[in-house]
């Protein structure tokens, strides 16, 4: 029933183009599981956080069920929070692109006029917060007679809200045919109870977890802005003069990018993901394994391939989907004898995704501070001071004394020239 790859899903070609434009690269594990249920027609409770790809398991197949010709809601989406809906329309607005279904979040706090003229002119997918949802009901500005999908997201939160009366009220205004979806990252005797009262032999899909060892390495995480990450990234490499590293990031676009945000600073560095060919893999592979890459930059289905040794370094540039990838990530690292290292960006949504792995790993991941700016100079200057004595103890200094009494007779003191020597290398190196 799982399926590993998007081809074995059987989307149709627009969804299909839309997945890869994204980057998606393979489905997670809980996408790989509700899928084919939902396709199928069959009810849903998934059992799944934010961060799994929770968002496209169910917006995949409903934007499979939609009939685009016509007009009215076939498909509505329930969510917690105006946030977590714009999200969700977002999502499936991208996943959307080429099927030309129409999309409208609808949630309270926004101007209800400019909704209902959108949902006058149709609107396919419906997705909205409870207590908005049901005012459009009660104005007979939202007719969901022709509704064939609800999707109840994050289920455990709008009970925890207060909707349940709301949500009870949106259940009465949908055909009974229906197909409901449930989706919770826990699974409390109220959501229980509700499932049992309205979806028809449901399939519960969770990811289970293999019991795993971790092995013997330094972690820590860091907490970052997203749009900050490659900054810090290189300012970690410079700061532990990471020789040989691995980055791993979730989607190909992403390698891609970063790729060439690193390549553009003069970094060794390319990229492996699962659309290159075979002989292209290899090309890369070997650059890596002799040293001239430096960065590997992989997502993880590329990089179940890799056997490298004396990886110093595994960067999650992206948190993994789930817990089970980020020990199959850190284990490329610390082989043959030595301690490795793993370390991971976090934002301020996904610190509860490192709770999860160190409950499922059993270890502990540090938090750590992440190096300002000045910290990656201090590094780089000391790094200088070092060679530079080096350089003075191996002597045949001559036509460079030359040169810099040159630059003394220009009015400079030599506390001066080697200052602004210093200036010009930390630059040149940034
Ligand atoms: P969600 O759990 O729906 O909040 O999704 C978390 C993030 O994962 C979103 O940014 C999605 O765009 C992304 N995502 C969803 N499915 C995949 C996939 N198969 N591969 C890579 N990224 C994905």
């Amino acid at each position: 029933m799982e399926s590993s790859t998007f081809k074995d899903l059987y989307l149709s070609r627009n969804l299909e183009k839309a997945i890869k434009e994204l980057g998606f690269e393979e489905p997670t594990p809980i996408q790989s599981k509700a899928i084919p249920f939902i396709l199928e027609g069959r009810d849903v409770i998934g059992q799944a956080q934010t961060g799994t790809g929770k968002t496209a398991a169910f917006g995949i197949p409903a934007l499979e069920m939609v009939n685009s010709r016509s007009k009215k809601t076939q498909v509505l989406v329930l969510c917690p929070t105006r946030e977590l809906a714009n999200q969700v329309a977002d999502e499936i607005g991208k996943l959307g692109k080429y099927t030309g279904t129409k999309i409208l979040a609808v949630y309270g706090g926004q101007n209800i006029d400019r909704q209902i003229k959108v949902l006058k002119r149709g609107v396919q997918i419906v997705i909205g917060t409870p207590g908005r949802v049901l005012d459009h009901i009660e104005r007979k500005t939202l007719n969901l007679n022709s509704v064939q999908m609800f999707v109840l997201d994050e289920a455990d939160e709008m009970l925890d809200m207060g909707f349940r009366e709301d949500i009870e009220s949106i259940f009465a205004s949908i055909p009974e045919g229906r197909q409901t979806i449930l989706f919770s990252a826990t699974m409390p005797k109220p959501i229980m109870k509700l499932t049992k009262k309205y979806q028809q032999n449901p399939e519960l899909v969770k990811t289970i977890h293999k019991v795993v060892t971790v092995p013997n390495m330094e972690q820590a995480y860091f907490e970052v802005k997203h749009h900050m990450k490659p900054d810090i990234l290189c300012r970690m490499i410079d700061i532990h003069d990471v020789k040989s590293c691995l980055v791993f990031c979730n989607t190909k676009k992403m390698v891609d990018e970063l790729v060439l945000k690193l390549k553009n600073r003069g970094y060794l560095t390319d990229g492996l993901h699962g659309d290159m060919k075979q002989n292209q893999r290899e090309k890369v592979m070997g650059s890596f394994r002799n040293g001239e890459i430096e960065i590997l930059v992989a997502t993880d289905v590329a990089a179940r391939g890799i056997d490298v040794e004396n990886i110093e370094v595994v960067f999650n540039f992206d948190m993994p989907q789930d817990e089970e990838s980020y020990v199959h990530r850190i284990g490329r690292t610390g082989r043959a004898g030595r301690q490795g290292i793993a370390f991971t960006f976090v934002t301020a949504r996904e610190i509860y995704k490192i709770k999860n792995i160190q409950k499922y790993t059993r270890t502990k991941i540090k938090c750590r501070k992440v190096p300002t700016r000045s910290d990656a100079e201090d590094f780089k200057a000391n790094m200088l001071a070092k060679r530079v004595k080096e350089t003075v103890d191996e002597g045949h200094l001559g036509k460079y004394i030359h040169w810099v009494e040159k630059m003394l007779d220009e009015d400079c003191t030599s506390m001066d020239v080697a200052a602004g020597l210093v200036k010009i290398m930390l630059s040149e190196n940034k």
